[in-house]
């Protein structure tokens, strides 16, 4: 007897995020901006943050031009005033609607050797790419548990997989993310919320830039390391945050995405 299949959603309807409202910390610039540009080009309405203004406004106005309509706004935060987050939350709900994207891109490096790292270095790391991405998604998931659907994705990095000198808060606020990841997977999927983390290898921004100065053989030596053997774009980024957020990933949770080249082979 021939068995009848359910029928397959379409192709592109599967990962379209039409309808969608996504929290992009971080958004105005680098990886954030990209990864907001891949999402409204997939239908999805875009909040951007940032502690200063004027980039977030000119990269609200790209985005206007790049969508179909009014997809894109921003809210000046910063996201290591933890205390504001709840707030933060509140109002974008408020005025825009429920979220159901939250991205917690936004995040610091530092470069010193470890014995030169000073208390409040370590903290001022752990604080932003730690502490606030905790409570901002304890802020978001109240709300999306509630509504029984929700996609988290945080943005870690390969520095959370293995060493690399000189960066000693960030591979610690990044391995610490990695585990956050799966313990909030393991609570919250069950409620149909789900969390996920994008590990970017060397991806072509200011952080990376900045993290490459002073140092000429660096790039060479990153590169023998990335079979791929180029830097990534943030778009690289953007699309891997689009299909952790859209419906074709509704059984990936508690996962970690390398996005690097290859990089993280280990070869
Ligand atoms: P950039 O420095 O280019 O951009 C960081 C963004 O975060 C900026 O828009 C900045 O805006 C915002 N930001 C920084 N601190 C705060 C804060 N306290 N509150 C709110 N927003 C803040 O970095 P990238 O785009 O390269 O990095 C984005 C993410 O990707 C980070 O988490 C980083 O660790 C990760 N990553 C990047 C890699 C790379 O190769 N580039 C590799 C691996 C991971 P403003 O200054 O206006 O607040």
């Amino acid at each position: 007897m021939e068995q009848v299949q359910p029928q397959l959603p379409a192709y592109p309807t599967i990962f379209s995020l039409q309808g969608k409202l996504a929290l992009i910390t971080g958004g105005g610039s680098g990886i954030g901006f990209d990864i907001a540009r891949c999402m409204v080009q997939s239908g999805a309405r875009v909040v951007i943050t940032g502690r200063r203004e004027q980039p977030l406004q000119e990269a609200v106005r790209i985005l206007a031009d790049s969508g179909s309509g009014e997809q894109a706004y921003y809210v000046v935060n910063d996201v290591t005033e933890r205390q504001s987050l709840n707030g933060l939350v509140e109002t974008i709900e408020t005025t825009y609607g429920p979220i159901d994207i939250l991205v917690n891109n936004a995040g610091v490096n530092m470069k010193k050797p470890a014995l030169e790292v000073t208390d409040d270095d370590f903290d001022r790391i752990v604080h932003t790419n730690l502490n606030s991405v905790f409570s901002l998604t304890r802020a978001c998931a109240q709300r999306m548990m509630a509504r029984k659907q929700g996609s988290i994705i945080m943005i870690s990095s390969m520095a959370a997989y293995y060493g690399i000198d000189r960066v000693v808060a960030y591979a610690a606020s990044k391995s610490a993310v990695e585990g956050m990841v799966k313990v909030l997977a393991s609570e919250f999927s069950g409620n149909g919320v789900r969390v996920n983390a994008i590990a970017p290898g060397f991806i072509e921004t200011a952080m990376s830039k900045t993290a490459m100065s002073g140092d000429p053989d660096r790039f060479a030596r990153a590169m023998r390391r990335t079979p791929i053997g180029a830097f990534g774009k943030p778009e690289d980024i953007g699309w891997a945050a689009v299909f952790l957020a859209s419906e074709g990933a509704k059984y990936i949770t508690g996962a970690s995405l390398p996005v690097d080249g290859g990089n993280s082979i280990g070869f």
